[in-house]
């Protein structure tokens, strides 16, 4: 797959535009065919002559509501008397996984990798390592968060040895404590031979805010991959002074796996075409010119078990001008300006910032037992949150609620005081988004 990959980059346009039709065929055929949910919808059959690009349009978006509804009669029908729900486990590991995700928008949503979507998806990490400028076997910094620490486990012996592997020296962003930040400040400095940098960007904003604040000398990072996050022209800056690094923006998803990112010519971010193929619509679902941002839809090219087409990531982007190539020679296609969700951090009772991708990841996926629709954390003070929420079901939920609580004890500190509310509606901003988290005290006493 890895090889096969390598193969697409060297496409010329024409060649990658007949390539993605036939990756794209394949794979509505296979929905139409083996997927009781597409055989539901009864769409019109392809017509002989026309290109499944277009072909495509005929599919309706898939939104995560009907992942959560459908979910089932997404499963491919080979695959389907094997996956008994959204919590089951594969016998044989590697024959498909069930990908829990908290998602930019941070609402629930399961869904699965077939053996070969597991295969590309890796391909699509090795890629974005590579595009960043440190292949496999180059050490690294990951600047990350991990709910091990949360839960009190030890990672596991493969998690071990994929980290040793990957030449890995982990930093966890989680517990990005004050003192936490200047051990990793004191850990990088020692360690000059490691010259790259993997990290969400609210963790590595807060290590250079860190650094900046306190004078300290900056880090002879080469180069730090940016992840989960939006890369503002702030943060860029930022990181640029405190790290001495330059900054290269990668968008990916735990459902969709890697998607895109940048090249060391920063003329936007190279969509992974062999695993993905993007577009970008407006409210009508109208096809966005470039430079127009819309909204973001993925159609996976290599998950027939389970597919997902035209999917609402909710992130939103803009084409880059496609006459002007990019340097590099890259067939792919660009997208740019990335406005994903941007969240607000929440602070500790020593002054912490939590990064949100975390929490979320932690209620929408570690701590997710089907019983909470929807839900809001928001911090009303210093140490004082109120976790709003709708439930879907009674059963179990007062010992979800109370681990949870527990678990926000344990990150916000054991002093603070976590409120839970039963809420019928949890209203959207003015602009209409669902705000997950919230944090009415932004400015925060340092520890
Ligand atoms: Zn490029």
């Amino acid at each position: 797959v890895w090889k096969d990959f390598r193969r697409w980059e060297q496409l010329q346009s024409s060649q990658l535009t007949a390539e993605i039709e036939q990756k794209l065929a394949h794979q509505l055929h296979a929905a139409v065919q083996q997927c009781a949910y597409y055989r539901s919808l009864r769409i019109p059959t392809r017509n002989p002559s026309e290109p499944a690009t277009q072909w495509l349009h005929r599919f309706p978006k898939l939104s995560r509501q009907t992942v959560r509804e459908r979910f089932s009669d997404l499963i491919a029908d080979s695959l389907r008397p094997a996956v008994s729900g959204p919590d089951a486990l594969s016998p044989r590991q590697y024959n498909w996984a069930i990908v829990k995700t908290g998602g930019s928008t941070g609402i629930p949503t399961t869904v699965i990798h077939d053996r070969q979507g597991r295969d590309w998806g890796r391909a699509t990490r090795l890629y974005s390592l590579q595009l960043a400028g440190f292949p496999l076997g180059t050490p690294y910094f990951r600047l990350w968060g991990s709910e091990l620490d949360l839960l009190n486990k030890t990672a596991s012996l493969q998690q071990r040895i994929l980290s040793a592997i990957h030449a890995e020296t982990l930093l966890n962003a989680f517990r990005a404590r004050t003192t936490n930040l200047q051990a990793y400040y004191d850990t990088m400095r020692q360690r000059p031979d490691i010259q790259f940098l993997m990290a969400y960007v609210d963790a590595a904003s807060g290590l250079a805010h860190h650094i900046t604040e306190n004078n300290l000398q900056a880090l002879s990072i080469k180069k730090i991959m940016a992840c989960a996050g939006t890369v503002t022209q702030d943060h860029r800056r930022e990181l640029q002074h405190a790290f001495g690094a330059e900054v290269i923006d990668k968008y990916g998803s735990r459902e969709c796996c890697d998607i895109a990112s940048e090249c060391s010519h920063h003329t936007g971010l190279h969509v992974f075409s062999p695993n993905v193929f993007l577009e970008i619509v407006d409210e009508e679902n109208k096809p966005c010119p470039p430079g127009t941002t819309g909204n973001i839809l993925v159609t996976l090219l290599n998950n027939p078990g389970f597919p997902m087409i035209r999917y609402e990531i909710g992130d939103l982007a803009a084409w880059a001008p496609s006459q002007t190539p990019c340097p590099c020679g890259s067939p792919f296609p660009r997208i740019t300006s990335l406005q994903g969700r941007q969240d607000e951090m929440l602070t500790t009772e020593d002054g912490t910032k939590l990064t949100s991708v975390f929490v979320r990841h932690f209620v929408g996926v570690i701590l997710n037992r089907h019983l909470i629709w929807e839900w809001q954390l928001e911090q009303i003070a210093q140490g004082h949150f109120v976790f709003r929420y709708i439930p879907t079901q009674r059963q179990g939920l007062t010992d979800n609620l109370q681990e949870l609580k527990r678990s926000f004890l344990r990150a916000f500190g054991a002093t603070s005081h976590v409120e839970l509310h039963e809420v019928e509606e949890i209203p959207p901003t003015a602009s209409g988004k669902h705000r997950w988290i919230l944090n009415r005290c932004p400015v925060s006493p340092r520890a």
